[in-house]
């Protein structure tokens, strides 16, 4: 199988560790600093205190991701930790369903859902 197109990012752990030292970088740029007091996270569209985002990498460095402008974003707590379970589309459906629910001037989601109380 001819693997000369695909970045080999199994044997490019040198790439990891440049991009999360520029992504350090990053943090002390005027235009994360900016984004911070902006405070709105990427994927939720809610405020937060800058203490509350984290940088987040839309394409993950492990899998060849950037630190540039384009790729980072700044991400609530909770999206952060979402990330893991959901696919970016039923991230999308997540935030329709938040916008949809504000609009109606429903309460908010809980911060766990239901399925979370397993004991
Ligand atoms: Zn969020």
């Amino acid at each position: 199988m001819a693997s000369d197109d695909w970045i080999d990012i199994r044997k490019n752990e040198s790439h990891i560790a440049r991009e999360r030292a520029k992504a350090r970088e990053l943090k002390k740029s005027a235009w994360w600093q900016a984004l911070l007091q902006k405070g709105i996270c990427h994927y939720c569209g809610q405020k937060f205190p800058p203490d509350e985002l984290t940088m987040d990498h839309l394409v993950p460095v492990a899998r060849g991701g950037k630190s540039t402008r384009g790729n980072i974003v700044p991400c609530c707590r909770a999206c952060n930790a979402d990330k893991k379970y959901y696919t970016p589309a039923e991230l999308i459906m997540k935030r329709l369903e938040n916008e949809a629910a504000r609009a109606d001037g429903e309460k908010p989601a809980p911060e766990k859902p239901p399925e979370f109380s397993d004991n």
